[in-house]
């Protein structure tokens, strides 16, 4: 029995135990990865807008976050799988036998990115599958490449990518790019790259590596191939809430609703950071997220103990 389960270790998850810490709460942390972190592990470039820290990228800034939360009290468990959770009991199962309770729950699962779902995007994954334009464009240099995703993000890694890559073709469903039009006037300008506007990827094909894609472009006939050697997906993100579904309040699209003490709707479940939808999902607002749901559960804790003295 604890005071606190806090599932997940990224910036939201970390900042609720090290307040959890301070603020004498008995408490366990559950990530399912072998490296705590979330999201910062794929932040390749420099971080400039966490007051207080400049990091090279986010690595730097989850080492300094895992530094100053290495003498705290708090448990935390990596490689966990959860088998099953009772969200109003507070238990949780784990796939290791183990059974958990607690007097609170924080959710602190953050977001994955979203897939496209697509023959091939798993089985490249490592040959060919390209993770980040500013972290793989070296070892893309020379090599045809296909984007996917009409965003701000699939635009920054479309002009990162032409930067060594002969071509680029950029491949998105919509009509216009949602990218700011900052990206998209370079785009339109840059010799290397070119833009395939109400089109999909159906497939990504090839032996060892990846070697072509299967594309549908509005108007014409037929799907077709184009040889690439590389593929990078760009379609937005979604959060990991799947083994909390029908126990708790969601949105439409499977963010946690919560209130304004980042209380969920079942007593005593908080949900912290980019999970609970924030309209600026960011590393200030999911470290603030873990203080706000650590202090009311201190204080609800405190208040019970004073009642019962
Ligand atoms: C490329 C990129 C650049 C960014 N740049 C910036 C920036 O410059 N400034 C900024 O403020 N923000 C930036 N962000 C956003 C920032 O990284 C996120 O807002 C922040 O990481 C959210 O933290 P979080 O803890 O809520 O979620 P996450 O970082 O997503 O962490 C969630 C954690 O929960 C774990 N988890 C998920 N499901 C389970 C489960 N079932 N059991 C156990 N553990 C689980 C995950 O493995 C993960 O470790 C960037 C994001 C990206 C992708």
């Amino acid at each position: 029995m604890h005071d606190v389960l806090i599932i997940g270790a990224g910036p939201a998850g970390l900042s609720a135990a090290r307040w959890c810490d301070e603020l004498g709460l008995d408490t366990l942390v559950l990530e399912q990865n072998e490296e705590v972190g979330g999201q910062l592990l794929s932040v390749h470039n420099s971080i400039e807008n966490y007051l207080g820290v400049r990091a090279a990228n986010g690595r730097e800034l989850r080492d300094l976050f895992a530094e100053q939360t290495k003498d705290c009290d708090f448990d935390l468990w990596r490689n966990v799988e959860i088998q099953s959770l009772d969200l109003k009991a507070k238990t949780i199962a784990l796939r290791s036998g183990e059974k958990l309770q607690a007097i609170a729950i924080i959710i602190a699962t953050g977001l994955r990115r979203r897939k496209l779902g697509i023959p091939g995007e798993d089985e490249f994954s490592g040959r060919g599958i390209i993770e980040s334009g500013a972290k793989d464009r070296d070892a893309f240099a020379g090599k045809d490449v296909c984007v996917v995703g009409g965003g701000d993000a699939a635009a920054e890694n479309a002009l990162l990518l032409a930067q060594a890559c002969p071509t680029v073709t950029l491949v998105h469903r919509g009509k216009k790019m949602r990218a700011r039009r900052e990206f998209t006037e370079q785009l339109h300008t840059n010799h290397c790259i070119t833009v395939f506007p109400e089109s999909r990827v159906l497939s990504i094909l090839g032996g060892d590596r990846v070697a072509a894609v299967a594309i549908e472009r509005a108007g014409a006939i037929q799907p077709f191939q184009m040889a690439v050697q590389g593929v990078l997906v760009r379609v937005g993100f979604q959060p990991n809430t799947e083994i909390f579904q029908s126990q708790l309040e969601m949105d439409e699209q499977g963010y946690v609703i919560v209130g304004s003490q980042q209380e969920t709707s079942v007593g005593n479940v908080f949900a912290i950071g980019d999970v609970a939808n924030p309209l600026a999902p960011t590393i200030s607002g999911a470290v603030g997220g873990g203080a706000t749901a650590a202090k009311v559960i201190a204080a609800r804790l405190s208040a019970v103990q004073n009642r019962s003295r």
